[in-house]
């Protein structure tokens, strides 16, 4: 099987090849692109990459943070001011994987993959698509809520710095440092006083892409982050989810278990 490999200098260059070629697929880290081409996946035969630098910037402000598409777990882990997303690297694979594995391409990793967008998706990440005519922007969850999203190509994304600790991530897995996920969950808990206001709440491995737990958030509104606070929240967390059976867990044993790993990131793990 012959596969064709096409660089661009321009990302947009590279997004309009993947949207004019039947059968053209970006390649950004390869972590799992390059495993399909080595297993001979048919439905490869091109291959789309860019040297575009601006794919793998990385931008931090203290009011917003813009992260390339191509920028690697291991440069996201390098980077002193993201240091709210270094739990959330580290959590994707081995050192090997995370010196290759990008941004953009965890956005589109089928799950249990997914842990840094869901870390992104309660963050409320905007998402820019590269196109030949021009970039667009797009919220994340728009993004992962489509079913097609072949020809597409992210060149960046960004979200607003939260306040303070406000965010949280927590991932679970058997197998320690580097397993995947039975499941993660990430939450930014906006607090007022005492109370929460606005929580986005975002699972990994729940459904067939990274979703909120849009019923857990309005339980939790207006409430305090104690025990009696968050027990209408734990109640509905697996509302509206619709995990698989897979090799890593049953669909059973993740809803099982959510409630459980939710309380302990809401209490912090101190209070557990
Ligand atoms: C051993 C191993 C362990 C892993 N562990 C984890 C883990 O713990 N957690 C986890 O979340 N993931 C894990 N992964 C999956 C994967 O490494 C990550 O999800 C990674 O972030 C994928 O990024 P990539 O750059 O390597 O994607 P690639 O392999 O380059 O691409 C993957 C897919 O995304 C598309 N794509 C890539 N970038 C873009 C873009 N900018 N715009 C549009 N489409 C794009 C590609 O066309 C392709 O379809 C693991 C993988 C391996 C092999």
């Amino acid at each position: 099987m012959t596969v064709t490999v096409k660089t661009f200098d321009r990302l947009a260059d590279a997004a309009s090849a993947i949207s004019t070629e039947r059968g053209a697929h970006f390649l950004s880290g390869g972590t799992l692109l390059m495993r399909a081409v080595n297993e001979a996946d048919p439905a490869i035969k091109t291959i789309v990459r860019s040297t575009d630098p601006a794919f793998r910037h990385i931008a931090v402000s203290s009011a917003r943070v813009e992260l390339g598409a191509g920028a690697t777990m291991a440069a996201i882990l390098a980077e002193r001011e993201l240091a709210l997303l270094h739990q959330v690297a580290r959590a994707v694979g081995g050192p090997a994987v995370r010196e290759a594995a990008t941004v953009g391409g965890n956005l589109f990793a089928p799950s249990p993959y997914g842990d840094f967008a869901a870390a992104l998706l309660a963050l409320d990440a905007t998402v820019t698509l590269a196109g030949g005519y021009g970039e667009r922007e797009l919220q994340l969850e728009e993004l992962l809520g489509r079913r097609d999203r072949g020809a597409t190509l992210v060149s960046k994304v960004t979200f607003r710095r939260p306040p303070g600790d406000a965010f949280r991530f927590a991932k679970v897995t058997r197998v320690h440092p580097k397993g995947l996920s039975v499941l993660s969950i990430a939450a930014l808990l906006p607090l007022a006083s005492v109370r929460i206001t606005g929580a986005r709440i975002a699972y990994g491995a729940m459904g067939r892409t990274p979703l909120r737990a849009k019923a857990a958030e309005r339980a939790l509104e207006g409430r305090s982050l104690d025990a009696a606070g968050i027990a209408p929240a734990l109640a509905v967390a697996a509302d509206g989810t619709s995990p698989s059976d897979d090799a890593i867990a049953s669909a059973w044993w993740r809803r099982e278990i959510l409630p459980i790993h939710l309380r302990r990131l809401l209490l912090g793990a101190d209070q557990v």
